[in-house]
């Protein structure tokens, strides 16, 4: 049995106002938490996404949430097939 692969770091920033905050400093565990969850769970799926040619996961994943709760996901890729391996993973 392989071992599960950690969870892939997540920067998770919010919009607040005209503002770009870190998770972080977001004091109201209410707004926190789910985005929080949400960010994770991406890294978790991310964590088991390869690349085909070069077994690689995404890096410096990135998941900046609006104030309408949109989420936008950026992270480096080592070419475009892992790029496509993604977006199939997430819908
Ligand atoms: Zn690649």
């Amino acid at each position: 049995m392989e071992d599960m692969p950690a969870d892939l770091p997540v920067e998770i920033t919010v919009g607040v106002g005209s503002r770009r905050v870190g998770i972080d400093d977001i004091n109201d565990p209410r707004v926190a938490g789910p985005l929080r969850s949400a960010g994770e769970d991406i890294g978790r799926k991310l964590a088991n996404v390869l690349c085909p040619v070069h077994k690689k996961t995404a890096q410096r994943v990135r998941v900046h949430f609006d104030k309408r709760g949109g989420a936008d996901l950026q992270y480096d890729s080592c070419c475009e097939q892992l790029g496509t391996r993604i977006g199939a993973e997430l819908g």
